[in-house]
């Protein structure tokens, strides 16, 4: 399965190990309602975000949810609603318009160039024209794959501040970033507007234990907790994922790897005569296919499960371990030789 940007090797087993004794020690205590300030995960979450990024950050501007859905959900619980608008810039995550309905507010669609990219003056003059209470930009996007440069994040963020819209930047795949990419967390100092969200999803192969989480500025975090429901992290979901993040080293060193199999692909659909677009991210969009579903319908054939895109001619693939990058390789190659 390459077709929702899950890591796909099996969580190790010292990680495995580690989340089953801190469950373990949470279920001593499961007769008391969980910390409802979730400290000691928002604690470890800062750190790993200051190591991660070079930001410098607080438990304070920490805040988490079950999946960074429910994360999103809050923000526009918080800074959206009813009578208000929310904006992003398709192709993107399909999910965005699903949360503005939601929370019954209006959801306004951008436009990015024909190659995808977003350019810093357009986004700003879209912001300006449009006047959203909140706008989301996909860093690095899915599904194309591609980081924003801070330069189209600074001029968002000046561009809403002329109508107190809040930014928010979806980390979700910051993890995979290239080298030399700056996260969005570095210039969160001095822009109380600004709302960086990431989840635990795909870099920490966590997705079924969901935890998404976002920092910014403390203000934000207290607007935040006027909308959650009491008790809503578990402490079977603090405990796993204060395990996960007590092992991020192990953990990243399966990114690394999932990084050079997406160098790969991008680099061996090109030689095909395809036309991948470069990836910040886990997984790669490819363009160039004369019959995107027969050759989606190919790979299934061969037992490999990729994602059909809303785009004509393009699919999208995650990068899997190197054998499962291999399959898929080979099972494409085999489609356009017909
Ligand atoms: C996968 C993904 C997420 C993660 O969602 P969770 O609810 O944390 O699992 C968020 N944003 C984007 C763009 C994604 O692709």
């Amino acid at each position: 399965m390459l077709n929702v940007n899950e890591t796909t090797y099996d969580v190790p087993a010292d990680v495995v190990d580690a989340i089953a004794k801190e469950v373990r020690s949470a279920a001593e205590t499961l007769n008391r309602y969980p910390d409802r300030e979730f400290s000691g995960l928002r604690h470890k979450l800062a750190a790993y975000l200051t190591r991660e990024s070079g930001a410098d950050l607080d438990a304070r501007q920490i805040w988490a949810g079950n999946g960074s859905n429910e994360v999103m959900q809050h923000i526009l619980q918080a800074f959206a609603g009813p009578g208000r608008s929310v904006m992003s810039f398709p192709p993107t995550y399909s999910m965005y318009p699903l949360y503005a309905r939601g929370v019954y507010s209006d959801y306004i669609a951008g436009t990015r160039s024909k190659d995808f990219t977003q350019d810093p003056g357009d986004v700003a003059a879209q912001i300006r024209e449009h006047r959203p209470h909140v706008v989301i930009l996909c860093s690095p996007n899915n599904p194309t794959g591609t980081s924003l440069g801070l330069d189209v994040v600074e001029a968002a963020y000046e561009a809403a501040l002329e109508s107190d819209t809040m930014v928010v930047v979806d980390e979700a795949y910051g993890e995979f970033r290239q080298p030399g990419t700056r996260s969005a967390l570095t210039m969160l100092a001095g822009r109380p507007r600004l709302i960086v969200t990431r989840t635990m999803s795909k870099a920490f192969a966590l997705a079924g234990g969901r935890l998404g989480y976002l920092a910014a500025a403390p203000a934000v975090t207290d607007a935040l907790r006027l909308v959650r429901l009491p008790y809503h992290l578990s402490a079977i979901t603090q405990a796993a994922a204060t395990a996960a993040l007590d092992h991020a080293e192990t953990l990243m060193a399966n990114v690394q790897r999932i990084k050079v199999q997406r160098d790969r692909l991008v680099a061996e659909l090109a030689a095909m005569g395809l036309s991948p677009y470069p990836s910040d991210a886990n997984f790669v969009l490819f363009g160039g296919l004369q019959d995107a579903h027969a050759a989606w319908q190919h790979l299934l054939d061969d037992g490999i499960l990729i994602r059909e895109v809303a785009i004509e001619g393009h699919l999208r693939v995650t990068a899997g371990t190197e054998p499962e990058t291999t399959d898929f390789l080979n099972s494409l190659r085999s489609y356009l030789n017909g």
